[in-house]
């Protein structure tokens, strides 16, 4: 069986596994993150930490 990883942000194919038997026909797909989302999404996570300015957070 093989199973595609899956970039679930780009859907770009990042790899292909193949899981037990080899020469199987089945396959699957299983998702994950590829390096330039998980910077993207680190950035944005960064910067949406950083909206919240410290006399907002005071006035909340
Ligand atoms: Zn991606």
């Amino acid at each position: 069986m093989y199973v595609y990883v899956v970039c679930s942000w780009c859907n770009k194919v990042l790899r292909t596994k193949s899981l037990g038997r080899p020469g199987g026909i089945k396959t699957g797909v299983t998702h994950t993150i590829c390096n330039s989302c998980k910077e993207e999404v680190m950035r944005e996570y960064i910067m949406s930490l950083k909206q919240i300015r410290p006399e907002q957070r005071q006035s909340l």
